[in-house]
């Protein structure tokens, strides 16, 4: 970064040609940079200068890595935009070369870190209590929002200890191809969100009665199994049971049937666990060029750190890891994760193809508005998030998580939809970059959001919960912050820090991912 007389202007890497101007204003054409260089013409926040004279042709450099070829002639001190460039072929992934073992970095453990939580039978810990009531087809959504509205009136006051009750509403169950391949991926997801650490295993499935989708599978694999067969009665219900009599009959059974559950909820109590029972799901959305320079590097140092401490995170969204991959692959710890990164990424570009459509279609308007030109510029940036440690596994989209350590969960980019299903996944905290502002947040986990820059997060000061931007300002550097969002994590874990999103009351819809046809 170099910084004089107030000009902001960050180079990555030594060969980089182009560097992206921080100030919050941007900066006017005949301004001079690096001591020589004068801006031919006007560049806003967060876009990138050409360092150097670049010719037609000729690559276009950041993070030390090729982001474009010039389609004209570039000169010094010119804005290097969208226009002015074309987009490189992506990494071919026959031809990337596996891990060998001297190529992972070793990472010293830290110890001594610790979060008050959840600790359940399974152990996994949980980092809020809820009741989560899960439907087997959309249509009881609005009973179960209708049950959660009466428990939250009428019973939530009996229990101190239950923090929320949640419907974990979704649009899959009616109309589907239920035995077609892909199917796999929505039903496994909702089976597995049933098991998140914050449910303590006491989800309640709402069933219609003439869906496709068994309420009963939802449960197959809740790993604090019900022996107690009062239980086992109250776990699953049918609207259209033949012994409910109208809609008030049909609340009333649905709202007894949740008391057992509540009550073995109330008996959860925070106890001291270590960092170590941390599954974090990084994720960033409306990104922008300074994600990659401030709130990924941080994540991406917090990240070590939760690793270091024996915890486990997840980093995903395909699309922007795709083109960056080639520097993925080194990272995995064996030839078999290697290729599993690989078969995530081929799978994709199938997906993409069956759809006619190609990787071009991320990043988003807002992206480039934010100085990402195209998605191999994004995925650079999108990548650091994933720190340094080595790649121990990988998880198909709504598989859970059984390891400790990085792993990369294959999901859509969508903000949405990742956060699905990082949740089925397993992870009880949350933590989301973003440059050009969303109000994102989940109401099952406790969503930490990050700002890449400060022109952000100080005019959405009750949206963000933490300004990464002052690494571009110089004010912190990556390391601080990255011990900051570490020790944040850690609050929030304990529920001594609320986030931004939980205080408003801002949550978003969960989202399947259902790649497969609907009938
Ligand atoms: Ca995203």
């Amino acid at each position: 970064m170099t910084k004089s007389t107030n000009h902001i202007v960050i180079k990555i890497a030594e060969t980089d040609n182009v560097a992206v101007i921080a100030n919050s204003e941007g900066l006017p054409e005949g301004t001079i940079i690096n001591d020589d260089i004068r801006l031919l013409q006007n560049i806003p926040m967060g876009h990138k200068v050409a360092l150097l004279n670049i010719g037609l042709g000729e690559k276009i450099i950041r993070y030390g890595q090729v982001i474009g070829f010039a389609n004209r002639p570039i000169k010094a001190g010119e804005w290097v935009e969208e226009s002015k460039m074309l987009l490189p072929e992506p990494p071919d992934l026959n031809s990337i070369p596996m891990p060998d073992n001297k190529t992972l970095s070793e990472l010293k453990p830290i110890e001594g870190y610790t979060f008050l939580g959840y600790r359940n039978s399974d152990g996994s810990v949980g980092t809020k209590n809820i009741l989560g009531i899960t439907t087997s087809v959309q249509c009881v959504a609005g009973l179960a929002q209708y049950i959660v509205k009466k428990i939250k009136q009428k019973l939530l006051p009996k229990y101190p200890n239950v923090d929320d009750v949640v419907a974990l509403n979704h649009s899959y169950g009616c109309g589907i191809a239920i035995n077609v391949p892909s199917a796999i991926i929505p039903i496994r997801t909702l089976q597995n969100i049933t098991t998140n650490p914050n449910f303590g295993g006491e989800v309640l499935v709402i069933g219609l009665g003439c869906e496709k989708l068994p309420p009963e599978s939802l449960l197959l694999q809740n790993g604090n199994s019900k022996t107690n067969s009062d239980k086992k009665f109250s776990n699953v219900f049918y609207m259209q049971d033949e012994s409910f009599y109208g809609f008030s009959g049909i609340v009333e059974a649905g709202v007894k049937r949740t008391e057992i559950h509540l009550k073995e909820l109330n008996k959860r109590k925070r106890e001291i666990c270590p960092a170590a029972d941390l599954v974090v799901g990084m994720q960033c959305g409306g990104s922008d060029a300074f994600s990659g320079i401030t709130s990924n590097p941080a994540a991406g140092y917090a990240a070590d750190l939760i690793v270091k401490a024996g915890g486990s995170v997840m980093f995903s969204e395909v699309t922007e890891v795709r083109d960056a991959v080639h520097l993925l692959v080194p990272r995995t710890i064996n030839p078999e994760v290697g290729k599993a990164l690989l078969d995530e990424m081929k799978w994709y570009d199938n997906y993409l193809e069956q759809g006619q459509a190609d990787r071009s279609a991320n990043p988003t308007p807002g992206n480039k508005l934010g100085g990402l030109s195209n998605i191999v510029e994004k995925a650079l940036g999108s990548i650091v998030k994933s720190g340094t440690s080595p790649i121990v596994d990988v998880l198909g989209p709504g598989e859970k998580i059984h390891r400790k350590g990085l792993i990369f969960a294959a999901t859509p980019a969508s903000d949405f939809i990742c956060g699905t299903l990082q949740l089925a996944a397993g992870m009880n905290m949350h933590v989301f970059m973003t440059g050009r502002g969303t109000p994102y947040g989940l109401s099952m986990v406790p969503v930490i959001k990050v700002g890449s820059n400060s022109k952000l997060s100080k005019r959405w000061f009750d949206l963000i919960d933490l300004d990464a931007g002052k690494i571009a300002t110089g004010e912190k550097s990556i390391e601080e912050m990255g011990w900051e969002l570490f020790h944040l994590i850690l609050d929030v874990a304990s529920g001594k820090k609320e986030v931004a999103c939980d205080k408003l009351g801002l949550h978003n819809d969960l989202v399947l991912f259902n790649p497969g046809p609907v009938t």
